[in-house]
């Protein structure tokens, strides 16, 4: 079966709730998850009351163009918010206010993978909607309910759309953890997985070519939803590939579908079948006048961007780092920046990035300079030079003659006092088995040579 539907296409949409101070279109307070109630945070504008007027949130529109070029895209230099319309309790205006044909980013991409397996994500676009309000069903004195929330009502939203451009669960996995770091390191969203601010949907479907192009994709895809974690989505994405070849090779036809992830059950289940291409009747908001950027705020925008987590990656490989450790390293931007900080002023890249990874918890506390001098206090100026040791082993042999007497008695444990006494001398930086044999030996020519005398 797996020969006959050989090659799994997917392709990811990913919304992204922004942390502005207030939502897209009006001046409440964007915080739908620190709200004390629900439907607090509203006004006319997000509760879609009739002839109230939206404004854009200025910070939203540049986040969004951040995050875009972040993702490697072009910028629309004109652009507009259009009106998506479709009926439903979480959206009281009747239509949503997001991007039709002029999205703020477009033809963008992302890079998953190491070596040979280096492949690239293309990303078809990149455009800022406002969220809906927050649906969930409860009973309450032994009915069922449903109760409306709208303190996400208008929170500014990015959603992110891929071309089917990943060929395994797991590159669509990785594809998502990326895009999950870039965001982060974009300083743009909290991106929670599991507060919802950062959500992941996952077309699937397979195909019987081996090599897919625009041309030959395949006449159905299933939408994965309302997955909440990466693993999640790899399971479900698996679950699909598997169950789509086995319904296909039987010479089922696949439905258009949306089903979501029963953890019980490992399976996915259906949630919604499409009949007809949903008409969204997409129209310019006559209430929010076009957008057209200036070069020099883009290129702004663009030189504000931190590195990205492959810049550091690329560095702490060139360093000698593995590519699991600079994964690592790269997961959260606050070590990636101090790492790579440091790097400079340590003598051994590769030694000071897997005493850092051993010691992280510790190490991460410290500013670069402080970690440098931990490491090279710890590591880098161990002094195992012979002939600088045995000027200090001399020297406490000289002044310990008691001791050495005791040592040449038999009382072995006197020893480490010895060495005790060289460290001193080398301030704690000399290798204590060079210290040890130097001591023994120092102490038996010492004997000899005053025998001779
Ligand atoms: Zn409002």
């Amino acid at each position: 079966m797996t020969e006959q539907f050989p090659t799994p296409v997917i392709g990811m949409e990913i919304h992204v709730e922004l942390k502005t101070k207030s939502k897209m279109f009006c001046g409440c307070k964007n915080d739908p998850f620190g709200a004390d109630a629900p439907n607090t945070h509203t006004c006319p504008v997000c509760l879609g009351l009739p002839g109230a007027l939206p404004v854009p949130n200025r910070k939203a529109v540049e986040w969004t163009i951040r995050l875009a070029l972040a993702l490697n895209c072009s910028i629309s230099m004109e652009s507009k918010f259009d009106r998506k319309h479709y009926s439903y309790p979480d959206l009281p205006k009747g239509y949503q206010i997001s991007q039709y044909d002029q999205p703020i980013g477009h033809d963008g991409y992302l890079e998953i993978g190491e070596g040979e397996k280096r492949s690239k994500i293309r990303i078809r676009r990149v455009h800022l909607e406002e969220d809906t309000g927050k649906l969930s069903h409860k009973e309450i004195d032994g009915e069922n309910v449903s109760l409306i929330d709208f303190n996400r009502s208008s929170v500014p939203l990015v959603e992110i759309v891929t071309e089917p451009d990943m060929r395994s669960a797991e590159e669509a996995k990785e594809f998502g953890k990326k895009l999950h770091r870039i965001v982060r390191y974009s300083d743009v969203s909290d991106a929670d997985m599991e507060k919802g601010s950062m959500r992941l949907e996952a077309n699937v479907s397979v195909s019987e070519h081996t090599e897919i192009t625009e041309d030959n994709l395949p006449p159905y895809k299933v939408e994965l939803k309302n997955i909440n974690s990466f693993r999640f989505m790899a399971l479900a994405a698996d679950y699909e590939i598997k169950r789509q070849r086995e319904a296909r090779a039987r010479g089922e036809k696949i439905p258009q579908e949306t089903r979501g992830w029963g953890e019980a059950k490992k399976a996915t289940r259906l949630q919604r079948v499409k009949e007809d291409a949903q008409e969204y009747r997409y129209f310019p908001d006559p209430d929010l006048p076009p957008m057209r950027f200036k070069e020099e705020m883009v290129a702004s925008i663009k030189k504000s961007l931190p590195p990205m987590p492959d810049t550091y990656a690329a560095q702490f490989v060139a360093a000698g780092a593995s590519y699991e450790s600079a994964d690592i390293l790269t997961d959260d931007m606050a070590t990636a920046q101090l790492v790579a900080e440091a790097l400079p002023l340590v003598s051994d890249g590769k030694i000071f990035i897997n005493w850092f990874l051993r010691n992280r918890d510790t190490n991460a506390a410290l500013s670069a300079a402080d970690l440098a001098k931990r490491f090279a206090d710890e590591k880098g100026s161990k002094v195992t030079d012979e002939a600088v040791i045995i000027e200090w082993v001399k020297t406490v042999v000289d002044e310990n003659q008691n001791v050495v007497a005791e040592f040449k008695a038999g009382k072995e444990s006197v020893l480490m006092f010895l060495v005790g006494k060289v460290q001193k001398l080398a301030a704690g930086k000399a290798d204590a088995q060079v210290v040890m044999r130097l001591l023994r030996s120092q102490i038996d020519q010492y004997t000899r040579s005053s025998v001779a005398r």
